[in-house]
């Protein structure tokens, strides 16, 4: 209690204080007195301080510019609320930057921009220092099973889906480590196999079974080429989204990182190349309802080719194309697809579209093992009539050419060829 009745309380550090004059308070206080119950609280600098109501009554009287002071309260107060807003802004705009696409990331609307005069793809170098030799067996990593052929690309290999085993397709090739340290752990750098950007990096080991993985997009004549350096130990930090990269940058350290965790002494680089399937394929997630951390470079949406057929073809050939490479890829089915609009993975890669502008009234795509569009075009009346109705009709397959372990999106029943789950799923992806 001060010598004029005044009461004034720290709330904030739970003392009380007391001051000896009014005249000595700040006139601005008053200005965000309010009542509660018997006491007048006020705030100042951060802190509330009770007063009796007499003492207010007497700071009414001082305010000769409380209108000047309560202006500047009110100007501050907004200034504070903007640069909140805009902090917190930033800060979504920052985090979303890595983990969330939308709509798309920076670079995969490239080709829309303009084709780029150079092809990043006529000068490949190998994603370590391993020489990718497919006669060599000891530069590739198998599975437990230890045959030789699970870690090259393809229909290589079983996996358990409950009622028995059945064909599980590997979109990559799994490059063994080569240089290990006195604990096992590999020392093998990995590079990037050619000049582009970071399209994505996920540094958590435990929400991919790619582990920790990096994404490279490579501008080449008729659209984004992508490539992935899957499991490393370590990323480079360096290795951000949106950064360009050089051919033989350094990516990271080869490792045993995925969900379920790879046994260290079966450590290995997973590595892929190929195109995207659909730049909208984080909003068909959500449509779905589908968990997806990785936005539009989760591993569904990108649709891999054989890479050692792409080093093997670019080492013979001076003025390598990759999709010239993809248009000489074997066809593995022929479907014909309802569809209103012609799919955005045509728009990105219109190389791969054939004859007229899309009439809208359905299309027919030639489709690699793996699920990649090799060539679209407009349907024929009798193709349009076999399709009816349906939503998709497979054509012709070639079991020759879906691999050793067979089915991969088509399945045959009852003698007739028509998609899978999984192929359902692929062509609602490709479609939407
Ligand atoms: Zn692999």
């Amino acid at each position: 209690m001060g010598s004029n009745g005044l009461r004034m309380g720290c709330i904030n550090h739970s003392r009380s204080v007391c001051l000896r004059a009014d005249r000595e308070l700040p006139v601005i206080l008053y200005t965000r007195a309010v009542h509660h119950g018997k006491k007048i609280f006020l705030a100042n600098h951060g802190a509330c301080v009770s007063f009796d109501s007499t003492y207010y009554l007497r700071l009414m009287k001082l305010g000769d510019h409380s209108r000047l002071y309560g202006a500047m309260v009110l100007v501050v107060g907004l200034g504070l609320v903007f640069v909140g807003l805009v902090l917190y802004l930033c800060f979504r705009s920052k985090e979303s930057g890595t983990q969330n696409m939308e709509p798309l990331t920076p670079g995969l609307d490239l080709p829309l921009m303009g084709r780029p005069a150079t092809n990043a793809f006529q000068h490949l170098m190998f994603p370590t220092d391993q020489v990718l030799d497919r006669n060599d067996p000891d530069v590739f990593q198998p599975t437990a099973s230890g045959r030789p052929e699970s870690a090259l690309f393809g229909s290589v290999r079983t996996a358990n889906h409950g009622k028995g085993l059945a064909a599980s397709f590997h979109e990559g090739v799994d490059i063994a480590a080569a240089q290990r340290d006195a604990a096992g752990r590999p020392q093998d750098a990995v590079y990037a196999v050619a000049n582009g950007a970071v399209a994505y990096v996920n540094a958590v080991a435990g929400n991919s079974n790619y582990g920790k993985y990096v994404v490279l997009t490579h501008a080449c004549p008729s659209g984004l080429v992508y490539t992935l350096y899957a499991h490393l130990a370590v990323i480079s930090p360096s290795v951000t989204r949106g950064r360009s990269v050089k051919s033989g940058d350094v990516l990271g350290i080869v490792g045993h990182t995925a969900n379920p965790p790879i046994p260290l002494d079966r450590a290995h680089l997973h590595f892929e190349v190929g195109l995207i399937l659909n730049a909208r394929f984080n909003q068909w997630c959500r449509a779905q309802k589908l968990k997806n951390d990785h936005g539009n470079f989760n591993g569904w949406n990108l649709i891999g080719v054989d890479p050692l057929a792409v080093f093997e073809h670019q080492h013979q050939c001076p003025d390598f194309d990759f999709f010239q490479h993809i248009a000489a890829l074997p066809v593995a089915f022929e479907i014909v697809l309802s569809a209103r609009c012609r799919p955005d993975f045509f728009d990105r890669y219109p190389c791969l579209w054939e004859g007229a502008p899309y009439q809208g009234v359905g299309l027919q795509v030639a489709v690699s093992e793996d699920g990649l569009p090799i060539k679209g075009r407009n349907a024929t009346e009798l193709e349009r009539r076999l399709l009816g109705a349906h939503k998709s009709v497979v054509l012709r397959v070639d079991p020759g050419v879906l691999g050793r372990n067979g089915c991969h999106l088509v399945v045959c029943r009852r003698g007739l060829w028509c998609l899978d789950r999984e192929g359902e799923k692929w062509r609602d992806m490709l479609m939407y």
